[in-house]
């Protein structure tokens, strides 16, 4: 389609803020001019003429998830290979990349830093679940579009969208049931000084992170697979600092994929070696599965001089 196209009320749509159509046909023969009809039939009193028609194609819904994440701990699958669902929701190529992202640091700790390849299970524990759940989202929205008890499609969908916020966009997908450790650290916002920034402007993705909140006094030793920050909860000239307060006295150890692995007092920092949270859940296997080769006195986290602030 070439810059745009135009309502025949004259109204100008701009391809840059509305660029696709989905539309549902029911059958699996039709034209582009079937599926142009059911769109002005859709938007009636306006009408959509085409200038060009950059691609236009038909899919099909399918639903399903892999039976297995991996095998033998040799082949794994992720993104659409391990689920597929309605387009509804946009959460494929998020979900894809997730599953990438949850696998990817976890090879890094087995194949560079001598973790046990327990840790690779956890793959399945944690991606498995998700993968259902987009189904239940994309699976409930895309069948409102059909059947809706009160023909409200459109008002159904957005109470969906609502309901599944959390799902869709992603940020409320959680390994484990409840609590800050298995929840996505959120992006905060970080002062540099007198700079703006932003927490995920400051971390690694190829590491972990440990955030030592009003720490600064602290002085600690870490497995090179950690960043640590540290940020204070009052106002600094040459510090990082934040107004957000809950993690005042804190230690937040974030994993390469932006899940908090744990939070425990700066009294407890030692702690974090044996870091493994909940082995009940399958989820969060880290400083324990990762230990050997590691440490160079068995503790990863060697902390000297220990002050609470
Ligand atoms: C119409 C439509 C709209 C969508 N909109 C969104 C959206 O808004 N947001 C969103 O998050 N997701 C969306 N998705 C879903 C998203 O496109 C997919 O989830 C995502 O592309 C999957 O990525 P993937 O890498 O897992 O698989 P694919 O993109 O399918 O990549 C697999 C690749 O492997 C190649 N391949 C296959 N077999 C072989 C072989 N034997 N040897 C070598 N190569 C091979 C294929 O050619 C392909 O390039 C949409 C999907 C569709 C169909």
């Amino acid at each position: 389609m070439e810059n745009g196209y135009r309502a025949s009320s004259g109204l100008r749509i701009d391809s840059v803020t509305l660029d696709r159509f989905y539309v549902r046909m029911d059958r699996n023969e039709f034209s582009f001019d079937d599926a142009l009809e059911k769109i002005n039939r859709a938007i009636r009193p306006h009408q959509l003429s085409f200038r060009e028609i950059s691609w236009f194609s038909k899919f099909a819904v399918k639903e399903g998830v892999a039976e297995k994440f991996f095998v033998n701990e040799r082949v794994f699958l992720a993104g659409d290979a391990s689920h597929v669902h309605s387009v509804n929701g946009g959460q494929g190529l998020n979900t894809g990349i997730a599953d990438a992202f949850n696998l990817i640091w976890k090879l890094n700790m087995v194949l560079n830093f001598g973790a046990s390849k327990d840790i690779l299970n956890t793959y399945e524990a944690e991606r498995k679940p998700v993968a259902h759940s987009v189904i239940d989202s994309s699976g409930e929205l895309v069948r409102s579009t059909k059947y809706s008890a009160t023909g409200t499609h459109a008002q159904d969908y957005v109470k969906i969208v609502e309901r599944r916020s959390g799902n869709i966009t992603g940020m409320g997908i959680r390994y484990g049931e409840s609590g800050l450790v298995g929840s996505r650290m959120f992006d905060l916002d970080v002062h540099n000084g007198s700079e703006m920034t932003r927490l995920y402007s400051l971390l690694d993705y190829t590491k972990f992170t440990l955030l030592i909140f009003d720490g600064n006094d602290i002085e600690i030793e870490v497995p090179s697979f950690v960043n640590v920050i540290r940020i204070n909860t009052s106002e600094s000239v040459q510090q990082y600092w934040t107004t957000y307060s809950s993690f005042s006295n804190q230690a937040v150890l974030v994993r390469p994929d932006s899940y908090i692995a744990s939070v425990v007092p700066l009294t407890n920092l030692g702690s974090l070696a044996h870091a493994t949270s909940d082995h009940n859940r399958g989820s969060f296997v880290f400083w324990n599965g990762a230990s050997a080769g590691l440490q160079k006195n068995g503790d990863p986290f060697h902390c000297g001089d220990v002050k609470t602030l």
